[in-house]
């Protein structure tokens, strides 16, 4: 059970743990009551659920299949209200998750169950049960975190007559992950390939570099293999001056991803298409202004910024206030 669990240190004081402890053998909930009786439309739909076709749970003389044993308990997603005294939910249960969440160890997870059964059930049966807090772990080390488990063993009787016992597990854990530990996210990598390998080349030197097709002059950007007027397959290239002026853009506001948030407070950016005053268009981040301050019309000058150790990109400061 739990093989990746491992106790931190047998020998180290854990003042939690003992207060933990404390709740074993305590009630989780007396005296309560099932919902409905044991009956034939919840027995059909959990066969059809768990695709089992078996004849003994279907028409007269049908029993409940024994692994429903605690569908019969469940008191469904919604809370049970204060008032409905079928609960018979016992204050201990809530004090232990209470001691535990206000230690920092809030995330939950099911582990596992065991299920033993002593009486078939049948359409009509009265269910009722008692739970109790059976154990609770000192503290484990898990993939998940760090945390304790806390067995909960609850007696099922039909009618009054012991049914089955359903023993269930949880890990309440502090979570090893910590978010704001992780190291932000990288722009995604251009795909470089044999057709636009000259403009990344350029990047690197610094250069913004432009084909020309040299059948027709014609100036192409972004990249691509062939002239779109001529079709000519034969291109050198320009490099660009780098001044030129918005032509259009865009405001992204959400969702944002942090590998494009130049502000690091995952608010709105702008992403322009400038257009050069060669006459061609690029797409690219326009900075040294606010987002909301981006128009059509707006000077730029191109630069190159360091997004990380290993990519830079072209980028547009803007050459006056906006
Ligand atoms: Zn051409």
């Amino acid at each position: 059970m739990n093989p990746g669990a491992q106790d931190v240190r047998a020998d180290a004081p854990d003042p939690l743990y003992e207060q933990l402890a404390a709740y074993a053998g305590r009630p989780a909930a007396t005296a309560a009551s099932g919902k409905d009786p044991v009956n034939l439309p919840m027995i059909r739909h959990w066969c059809e659920a768990m695709g089992d076709t078996s004849p003994a749970y279907r028409g007269p003389g049908a029993v409940a299949p024994p692994t429903m044993l605690q569908a019969w308990t469940m008191r469904g997603l919604a809370p049970a209200p204060e008032s409905d005294d079928r609960t018979g939910r016992s204050p201990a249960y809530d004090g232990l998750l209470r001691l535990l969440d206000g230690a920092g160890y809030t995330s939950v997870v099911a582990t596992d169950c065991e299920q033993e059964y002593l009486r078939l059930l049948r359409p009509g049966d009265l269910i009722t049960y008692d739970s109790v807090i059976e154990s609770v772990s000192p503290r484990k080390t898990t993939k998940l975190g760090t945390g304790y488990f806390v067995t909960t063993r609850m007696d099922v009787r039909a009618n009054g007559e012991p049914a089955g016992t359903h023993r269930f597990r949880i890990l309440k854990y502090r979570s090893a992950e910590r978010p704001t530990q992780r190291k932000a996210p990288l722009r995604p990598r251009p795909v470089i390939n044999r057709d636009n390998a000259g403009f990344w080349a350029g990047v690197a030197e610094h250069r913004l570099l432009i084909q020309r097709c040299t059948r027709c002059a014609t100036l192409r950007f972004p990249w691509l293999p062939g002239c779109n007027a001529c079709a000519g397959q034969e291109w050198d290239t320009v490099e660009a001056s780098g001044e030129g002026t918005v032509f259009s853009h865009v405001v992204m506001h959400h969702p944002s991803f942090p590998a494009f948030d130049p502000s690091g407070e995952g608010g709105p950016y702008a992403v322009a298409l400038v257009e050069l005053v060669e006459g061609v268009r690029i797409v690219g981040n326009v900075v040294g202004v606010p987002y909301d301050k981006v128009r059509v019309g707006l000077p730029v000058r191109l630069e190159f910024q360091r997004m990380d150790p290993d990519l830079e990109l072209p980028v547009f400061r803007a050459s006056e206030g906006g």
